[in-house]
């Protein structure tokens, strides 16, 4: 019963943010505790979600904890690092995405530093909603409670709003009490309703995540396959929009020579589809194209939709030498090779609007590839150099 019930209820991204120490890994293991007990699933006590294990993205080793629990309405995948330079990681490389976030702020302190460069990144690699969770309210008098929640709930809203982040929920409350209301077994504590308060929030202020089928077709290639007879076909996931036989499109990608191509097939499952839809792994079936003429990492797209561009900024980090990354900062003119998806192009950085880059830190920056790409807002890669992965980072304008 319980496991065809999980089957229908959506799938929802979420993850804790915020300063070290404020709560997040003590509110994620509350959260498993709380929703096991009242909907099933596995219960995570604080240390097995602490000791989080180490992922590879992109050549860059990340630690992160996958968590998951139930709402009445949804399964959330949960994901919470233990230190600040993982969450760096873990949003630039977007080794996991989130839909939404959940920002833990200690209410005897209020917003602190990665408070702010959590917000910052979560607008820079497009996570849509937040709520806020302000923990550790047990430590403050009934005075101190109505002040600071007050002061925080203006002070935080305000940074969230100058970011995009309208109409964010505040709730109150504290993990710690809840989580040792959990493991006495007492369901019915009143520690326990800022949980329930939480839950209900992203249930309410995190929207359904969307297929997009409306903007113009869009699918990054990951494989290349020759039926012969018939011709080539590109396989991956599509990612926005429709595409049907008959319909042209284009390759975006280092090779690109404007050349129109028309799609006479697109399978599924390897049974023919009528459409290609936003979210499908297809192959599609392409006349007019050679098999040499096309790789993986390259873009395929509605004709005239994505263009080409040679500058932009992004948001990087830069990997420590302990790490594998350089030894020494660098400064504007630093030209390492760019990873976009398997297309490597060498470029030119630059730091004028700030200092040198050190090995360990986050950057804003400006590019100039040596030739045009298909990038756009969102996109994300690594940076190279001498063979070795020195960095990641993620596209936040372009320019030709
Ligand atoms: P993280 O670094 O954000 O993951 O924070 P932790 O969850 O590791 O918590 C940091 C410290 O704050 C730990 O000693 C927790 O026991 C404590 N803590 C977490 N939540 C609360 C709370 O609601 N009240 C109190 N008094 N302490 C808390
Ligand atoms: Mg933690």
């Amino acid at each position: 019963q319980r496991r065809k019930e999980m089957a229908v209820k959506l799938n929802v991204n979420v993850g804790t943010i915020g300063h070290v120490d404020h709560g997040k890994t003590t509110l994620t293991s509350a959260l498993t505790q709380i929703q096991a007990a009242r909907l099933g699933g596995q219960a995570l006590s604080f240390d097995q979600i602490d000791k989080a294990p180490e992922e590879k993205a992109r050549g860059i080793t990340i630690n992160t904890s996958h968590v998951e629990y139930e709402s009445e309405t949804r399964t959330y995948a949960h994901i919470d690092c233990p230190g600040h330079a993982d969450y760096v990681k873990n949003m630039i490389t977007g080794a996991s995405q989130m839909d939404g976030a959940i920002l833990l702020i200690d209410g005897t302190e209020g917003a602190a530093k990665q408070t702010i460069e959590h917000i910052l990144l979560a607008r820079q690699v497009n996570v849509a909603n937040m709520v806020v969770f302000v923990n550790k309210m047990d430590m403050l008098s009934d005075v101190e409670r109505v002040e600071m929640a007050e002061l925080i709930e203006l002070e935080t809203g305000a940074l969230l709003e100058a970011q995009g982040y309208e109409n964010t929920p505040f709730i109150f409350g504290s993990a710690l009490q809840a989580l040792e209301a959990a493991l006495r077994g007492d369901l019915d504590a009143p520690e326990m309703a800022c949980i329930k308060e939480l839950v209900d929030a992203m249930d309410r202020h995190f929207p359904d995540p969307v297929r997009d089928y409306d903007s113009p077709f869009m699918m990054p290639i990951e494989g290349v396959h020759t039926i012969p007879g018939r011709g080539t076909v590109v396989s991956g996931r599509v990612e926005r929009g429709v595409i049907k036989v008959g319909q042209p499109v284009e390759v975006i990608g280092l090779s690109n020579d404007g050349a129109e191509l028309i799609v006479t097939g697109t399978q599924a499952f390897r049974k023919d589809v009528p459409e290609a839809k936003a979210g499908m792994n297809v192959g599609l079936l392409l006349r007019g194209l050679k098999r040499d003429e096309v790789q993986r990492g390259q873009i395929l797209s509605a004709p005239g939709v994505i263009q080409p561009y040679q500058k932009g900024r992004a948001e990087i980090f830069v990997l420590t030498a302990e790490e594998g990354g350089r030894h020494t900062a660098f400064s504007t003119g630093y030209s390492p090779q760019f990873f976009f998806g398997v297309t490597d192009i060498t470029g030119v950085i630059d730091v004028s609007e700030g200092m040198p880059v050190l090995p360990g830190s986050q950057a804003k920056v400006g590019f100039v590839l040596h030739k045009p790409v298909g990038i756009e807002k969102g996109v994300r890669f690594a940076l190279r150099e001498g063979g070795k992965t020195v960095g990641a980072g993620i596209v936040t304008e372009v320019a030709t």
